[in-house]
Parts: structure tokens; C-alpha cells; sequence
């Protein structure tokens, strides 16, 4: 069973709610994820065009 995870759209990790100055600096939509990285840090991803960056 392949472990992809990333189409599990309740993931805990991921809140999908939009913060109060963050935009997605591709399409400038406020509908941003906040996701926990690999080494503790934070990234955020576009839930509206799919651009992820940190
Ligand atoms: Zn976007």
C-alpha cells in the first residue's frame, strides 16, 4: 500500500484555514495551509492553487 498521505484531506497537520496577513504569493489567495515539516519547521501551501513554499 503506497504511503503517498497527501490526498488524506483531514490530516491533522494540515489547517486549512486562512491566517491573518498570509497569502499565496502565486495566485494571492487566502485559503492557506499551514503544514509541519520534515525538521520542525513550518510551510504553507496554496489550497487554492496547489503552490507550496515556507
Ligand atoms: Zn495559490
Amino acid at each position: 500500500m503506497a504511503a503517498s498521505g497527501f490526498e488524506e484531506a483531514s490530516d491533522p497537520l494540515v489547517t486549512a484555514r486562512s491566517r491573518s496577513g498570509l497569502s499565496c504569493p502565486s495566485c494571492g489567495s487566502a485559503h492557506v495551509a499551514q503544514v509541519l515539516g520534515d525538521n520542525g519547521g513550518v510551510s504553507y501551501v496554496c489550497t487554492s492553487c496547489g503552490h507550496s513554499w515556507s
